[in-house]
């Protein structure tokens, strides 16, 4: 994934099967009764299965899944999980707030308003963010259905992947907020991000931070319960548990990916995952859930102990 060699275990088949049941024991007590299945999506259940087995690179630090799937079993499972259109809306207002701090990045960054395309716009909610912002976003995502509702919202959207859109314009910025973690070729996403890219464009990225997941997941079997318990509690409301995603990038493993499709890095932000509780989440843990996060944004301030990174990187 990254091109080195050398890499050591990190979760292997039987602690990944504990990290999910963990995260349903999690879950269980902080959904409100008959709780409809396709709100566990995203939560509980992602569109990326658990893997056999994790590892971190020992010269860059990046997490990955080993063995690696197939890339087209992956593209399949996500382009055929479709919630309903309540669901989508629902998702699209409860993400909105949150990607607001993004699309005021990234104008910050760029210094002015201009074009935009968006790898992984899914519901849109960051889209609508950038419009306030004054950058004209278009979306790209292989999912057509939700495409399709995304476009009721208003906004362009192409339908596909990265590598095979083409289209001769290039875009003042790049961003891939929700999906890097799942291509399966990042290095090469980066590079044709690049070439989409005018002279001084940005591309921003937002990744979950393998480092501190491997470091988080340590906790797991403290032999002091409330120390387990926080560990379990910061990772599943970041969506770190289990590890659904190919690979975890960390501040070092990010810097010189970006680094070697010239693009030169104008900023790092330490984050936390958007809010997970609605309304079918008990009061309590939604009140838990804000604690949590306010204390994890603290420590956020320092990317490398935050649970989510986002890099701004200028094309030279
Ligand atoms: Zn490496």
């Amino acid at each position: 994934m990254c091109g080195h060699a050398q890499a050591d275990l990190i979760a292997d088949r039987d602690d990944i099967r504990a990290e999910v049941e963990a995260l349903w024991e999690f879950h269980e007590s902080r959904l409100k009764p008959r709780t409809p299945p396709e709100r566990l999506l995203d939560r509980v259940a992602f569109s990326q299965h658990p893997p056999i087995a994790v590892v971190r690179c020992r010269e860059c630090g990046l997490v990955y899944r080993n063995p690696v799937e197939r890339s087209h079993e992956l593209t399949e499972i996500y382009a055929r999980t479709t919630p309903p259109a309540d669901v989508l809306r629902s998702l699209h207002d409860t993400q909105l707030p949150a990607v607001r701090s993004q699309a005021r990045e990234l104008r910050r960054v760029l210094g002015r308003g201009g074009s935009g395309l968006e790898v992984g716009s899914y519901v849109g909610a960051f889209l609508a963010a950038a419009r306030d912002e004054g950058l004209q976003v278009e979306g790209l995502d292989i999912n057509a259905e939700i495409n399709a509702f995304t476009r009721t919202l208003g906004f362009h959207v192409h339908d596909g992947t990265l590598s095979a859109f083409d289209d001769a314009r290039r875009f003042d910025t790049v961003s891939i907020w929700n999906t890097f973690d799942q291509l399966a070729d990042p290095r090469a996403a980066v590079v044709r991000a690049a070439a989409l890219l005018t002279d001084g464009g940005v591309l921003a990225l937002r990744v979950p931070n393998g480092e501190f997941y491997a470091r988080a997941r340590r906790l797991l079997s403290h032999p002091v319960a409330p120390v387990r318990h926080a560990a379990r509690a910061v990772l599943a409301l970041n969506n770190l548990l289990t590890f659904p995603y190919r690979a975890g990038f960390g501040v070092s493993s990010l810097s010189r990916l970006l680094r070697d499709a010239g693009l030169e890095i104008a900023h790092v932000r330490g984050d936390v995952l958007v809010p997970t509780g609605d309304e079918w989440t008990r009061p309590w843990a939604r009140r838990e859930e804000r604690v949590v996060k306010r204390l994890l944004r603290v420590l956020a301030a320092s990317p490398r102990s935050a649970p989510w990174i986002e890099v701004y990187a200028r094309r030279a």
